[in-house]
């Protein structure tokens, strides 16, 4: 035994990762897990936690949240999302470019992380964006910090324009070299424009014209491209929010072929459809991509409990009542708080039998760790890793209230939903930084991912 004092245990847990489940204790000295096993084999501590035969999980990875800073601080701040993170059992996010300005040069990736640092309560990345005027920007993004690159195909934020396709296999080709993800919102941007205009005209402004908008093949296609062009240039890339049972098979076929493509999806493709439109308030459940009609849900959640899709993210993305709540689709803002909710909805399938905990552990853990070049040290709970922990009761039951979450804005379309287990504790690097609900840390205690350990 090893007599040396460590900084912590946590003692009588179940310890869970991909493979299994197992009773247990995590050893943790100088911010990092220094050893697993029984009660009894582990070092004396300077404080034991007891897990109480609770769950004791990696924290979990969140590879697409929209902090909302610089720019939009009304939405959210990197203090109220990682708050709201941290108790939700997420310990690492990457924040997504479009912010304002758009994270677009290695200045900005480094006034994003000095912006950042101060108030971060768990551990972050920041995407670089690719554009048709930045590709000479790319490995300096990369240099100053940037941990994987946002590709938008299909948007109409002027802030992030959607680059031609000869750019993006440009920068793709670029960004082979120096090995990043290339995470993308794939859809067809000759579809959605053509549409809006069409249906615009038709004088429709309902949630159904969203849908309409977004047709399947939109994205459909723009999987297949991003596939192609990922097989041909050796970038690998990332599917974000799949939202339509259409893309599986060429998913699977990119997959099969060997190219380096992971995919995620959302809780709201998973567990709403268009027939919970009025539940989920309306128009707030406007989001890019939409949630689609009922028949899309089952295929989309096989696919993530075989590992077809790799991982569950959020694409959390909050804007404040005013924004949410508008007569007309096209003025209400795309998106909702995701964060805090993804582990409760996501436990209450394993609750229900539908996942094993393990497997939870692989989609939300270690599949991203491993994705975007953080595994071990992120997503696992190895020796020598750093101590992201998070202790789960799955006999927390809840009601999910937008009123009670700690993002800004604070609309979901979850609203009302019971849930069945949760986060009650969360470890950041060997420090309590969330505990039953309540943030027990300092902002500041997060890094970013690039920092020098
Ligand atoms: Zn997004």
């Amino acid at each position: 035994m090893n007599a040396r004092l460590v900084d912590l245990v946590i003692a009588n847990g179940i310890l869970v990762t991909p493979d299994g489940m197992t009773p247990g204790a995590v050893a943790i000295d100088g911010g990092r897990i220094v050893a697993t096993g029984s009660d009894a084999a582990m070092p004396p501590a300077r404080r034991v936690i007891d897990a109480g035969g609770r769950h004791v999980i990696p924290g979990a990875i969140d590879v697409h949240v929209h902090i909302r800073e610089p720019g939009f601080s009304h939405k959210e701040t990197w203090a109220s999302a990682t708050a709201a993170a941290a108790i939700g059992g997420v310990t690492t996010v990457l924040d997504m470019p479009n912010t304002n300005p758009p994270t677009a040069t290695a200045q900005a990736v480094a006034q994003k992380i000095a912006l950042a640092s101060p108030q971060a309560l768990i551990d972050f990345g920041v995407y670089g964006y690719i554009g048709e005027d930045n590709i000479a920007e790319l490995a300096p993004m990369a240099r100053a910090g940037a941990a994987a690159f946002k590709l938008y195909l299909g948007s109409d934020n002027p802030l992030v324009p959607c680059p031609n396709d000869g750019a993006v296999f440009d920068a793709m080709a670029e960004i082979a070299r120096f090995g990043r993800r290339v995470t993308v919102h794939a859809e067809n941007t000759g579809i959605l424009r053509w549409r809006e205009a069409q249906i615009r005209a038709a004088g429709r402004d309902d949630l159904q014209a969203h849908l309409d908008q977004h047709a399947d093949i939109a994205t459909v296609e723009a999987v297949s491209r991003i596939a192609l062009f990922s097989e041909w240039t050796g970038c690998p890339v990332h599917i974000a929010h799949e939202s339509c049972r259409h893309s599986l098979p060429l998913i699977a076929d990119a997959k099969r072929r060997g190219v380096d493509l992971t995919a995620e999806t959302c809780p709201h493709y998973l567990f709403l459809s268009m027939d919970d439109a009025q539940r989920a308030g309306g128009n707030p459940l406007r989001v890019k991509p939409p949630v689609r009609e009922a028949g899309h849900a089952g295929p989309l959640f096989e696919a993530l409990a075989s590992g077809l899709i790799d991982m569950i993210s959020t694409d959390h993305a909050p804007h404040l009542p005013d924004e949410k709540r508008q007569a007309s689709i096209w003025r209400t803002a795309p998106g909702f708080p995701g964060v805090e909710t993804s582990m409760r909805l996501m436990l209450t399938q394993v609750a229900a039998g539908a996942i094993t905990l393990p497997d939870y552990v692989r989609m939300a853990c270690e599949a991203p760790a491993r994705a975007f070049g953080l595994y071990p040290r992120k997503g696992s709970l190895l020796p020598g890793t750093d101590a992201d922990i998070v202790l789960v009761d799955m006999n927390a039951a809840g009601i999910i209230r937008g009123a009670d979450l700690h993002s800004i804005g604070n609309v979901t379309p979850f609203e009302g939903m019971a849930t069945m287990g949760m986060a009650v504790m969360t470890l950041v690097r060997g420090r309590v930084v969330a505990e039953a609900g309540r943030i027990v840390a300092d902002h500041g205690w997060g890094r970013a991912l690039s920092a020098p350990a």
